[in-house]
């Protein structure tokens, strides 16, 4: 019982979340292309990523939406975040 095989790992600085678009809080302007998040490369990445389950895609836009709406509400008033945020999902 002493064998550990080796699984390869992905490495932990080449991360694919470190080239990804990001939003930029309390904005929530994409850090990288600067347009409202998610912008079209992040809804790419995203739909990539779960591709497999856009169930749980929707509940983590729909957790971020209502962040959003809290956030943005003391700036300016939100519109549209339905359609921003959870439209585009398959
Ligand atoms: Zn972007």
């Amino acid at each position: 019982m002493t064998t550990s095989p080796k699984v390869p790992r992905p490495k932990p600085g080449g991360h694919v979340a470190d080239r990804l678009h990001l939003p930029m809080r309390p904005l929530w302007g994409c850090g990288i292309c600067r347009a409202e998040w998610p912008c079209e490369s992040a809804r790419a990445a995203l739909l990539i990523e779960y591709r497999d389950n856009l169930v749980a895609l929707r509940v983590y836009l729909s957790a971020l939406m209502a962040e959003v709406d809290a956030q943005l509400s003391q700036v300016n008033r939100p519109s549209d975040l339905c359609r921003r945020f959870l439209s585009w999902v398959g």
